[in-house]
């Protein structure tokens, strides 16, 4: 089980999250079968994810962040609902690159520097709440600070880590984001930056023992932040028989009619390990509630 927590500042100029994810990061590399370099990445978009998911106002609000990058792992997508909650893919889990000079994982070249990070928000709206920024590094937590800047005009600061042990198991996975006020002045901003200039990376935090709230208190030193709400959080599918259905209906009549023809159809859910399974027969009811 991760945990997550929102703390503020007592002026309310600065709000902070922090999630403790290496449960979550660790699902994702099992279910996925991924190599080390693509664990460290789709970790890391499922906790930027689950960090966005957990600023959303509404319990039924939930927010989709999808990176296309131009490197070798494809496109890379993170679900979370607005209780941090999170279940993500990635098109190729196996893709293996050498280490940075610095020895660590190249998330940034799996992914490709180049492409773009897309968000969007379900707030139950007649329409999405859509924004897409270009990569700035394919890192991630680089490219959702940018999404903040660019489409959001939020002053956002974003560290994600996943420490990947020998095995390839996510050995600690979290991270924090920092958010100011649109109206905050240079002073605030010069603070929080300063502030930012000894922070060991979030799984050095983690390995220490430390909870989100107090990595929330190491990210904003010159700050007193103090608990709003906290919560536990896990890589969780919501997909069930009747979602694939109506999947397969809104596929139209001549995919339908194809998959007729075989005995068995098999659908199987890019987020978990389910695999739905539908008889010529069953198929064929399909059809007759699409027409
Ligand atoms: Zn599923």
């Amino acid at each position: 089980m991760g945990k997550i927590v929102r703390a503020l500042t007592e002026d309310g100029a600065v709000v902070v999250l922090a999630a403790d994810t290496t449960d979550i990061a660790e699902t994702a590399r099992a279910i996925h079968g991924a190599s080390k370099v693509c664990t460290a990445a789709l970790g890391r978009l499922l906790t930027g994810a689950s960090l966005m998911g957990y600023m959303l106002k509404n319990k039924e609000d939930s927010v989709t962040v999808r990176v296309n990058g131009s490197g070798e792992t494809g496109s890379l997508i993170a679900v979370s609902d607005s209780k941090g909650n999170v279940r993500g893919y990635m098109m190729d889990p196996h893709v293996e690159i050498p280490l940075k000079p610095n020895g660590k994982l190249d998330v940034g070249g799996a992914v490709g520097r180049e492409g773009s990070l897309t968000v969007i928000k379900d707030l139950g709206l007649k329409e999405p709440m859509v924004g897409q920024v270009p990569l700035v590094s394919g890192e991630i937590a680089e490219d959702l600070t940018s999404y903040f800047a660019v489409s959001e005009q939020i002053p956002t600061v974003c560290s994600l880590g996943v420490q990947v042990d020998t095995e390839g198991r996510v050995a600690k996975a979290g991270g924090f984001l920092i958010q100011l006020l649109p109206t905050s002045d240079d002073t605030v901003i010069a603070k929080v930056e300063n502030g930012l200039k000894n922070v060991p990376p979030v799984t050095a935090m983690l390995r220490e023992g430390l909870s989100p709230l107090e990595i929330c208190k190491r990210a904003l030193p010159e700050f007193h932040p103090e608990e709003l709400d906290c919560g536990d959080i896990a890589y969780c599918c919501d997909c069930s028989r009747r979602r694939v259905e109506r999947a397969l209906i809104s596929a139209g009549l001549d995919a339908l009619s194809e998959m007729a023809q075989d005995a068995v159809t098999e659908v199987r859910c890019h987020f978990c390990p389910a695999v739905y399974r539908f008889t010529a027969d069953e198929i064929r009811a399909l059809i007759e509630e699409a027409k």
